[in-house]
């Protein structure tokens, strides 16, 4: 059987931040591998008065219909509050992290919502560097928005599909990229960029300016 294309990604959006008026939607990334069903990322389930500021709109999951439950592996991008405010919901589940980005969420003070980076029974596993996940699935780190930020790639015929957390917050930034990760998600000649803050996948399709 072909891997690559018996894996599928999913968008769904759980949050909203409205900061100064611009709303900017929180999407988390769900891939069904036919080993096993990996969430990235995982929004923010509550408000939090550090980002009151933000306004913050909540879209649960579970009022989605989506099965908490059937999620085998957490991977976080990276820790700050949108990314890893739902880790909690995942308790007990491996949750793939750069190691940089977990001492850096951990020790940085004004990082992220420490309390949402480790709630009662969430279960890092550490990464240093690249990590094969699953067949035709690697972890890679891509500094930038933050130094320990990791992207998931997805092997594909047409060339990969990846999910960049931040890497990119808009497709403007992977047109022309800048960072360290934005540079490497260009060089690994994406079919698909999926962006944490996008509703669709950034393309290298020319558009117009
Ligand atoms: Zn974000």
């Amino acid at each position: 059987m072909n891997t690559a294309a018996a894996i599928t990604v999913k968008a769904i959006r759980v949050a909203e931040l409205v900061p100064e008026g611009q709303p900017l939607p929180v999407y988390v990334h769900v891939i069904d591998h036919p080993d096993a069903r990996v969430l990235v990322d995982t929004g923010l389930t509550q408000l939090h008065p550090a980002v009151a500021d933000m306004d913050p709109r909540l879209y649960p999951l579970k009022e989605q219909g989506f099965d908490i439950q059937s999620v085998d592996i957490v991977v976080n991008t990276h820790l700050h509050f949108d990314h890893c405010g739902g880790n909690h919901l995942f308790a007990g589940k491996p949750t793939y992290v750069q190691r940089q980005e977990l001492d850096d969420a951990r020790n940085q003070v004004h990082y992220t919502i420490p309390e949402w980076v480790d709630p009662p029974g969430v279960r890092y596993v550490p990464v240093d560097g690249e990590l094969d996940l699953l067949p035709g699935l690697r972890l890679l780190p891509a500094p930038g928005h933050t130094r320990g930020s990791q992207i998931v790639v997805i092997a594909g015929d047409k060339g990969p599909t990846i999910i960049a957390g931040d890497t990119a917050v808009f497709f403007n930034e992977l047109d022309n990229p800048h960072t360290e990760g934005q540079q490497l998600v260009r060089a690994l000649n994406p079919e698909k960029v999926w962006l944490t803050h996008a509703p669709a996948p950034w393309t290298p399709t020319k558009r117009p300016l």
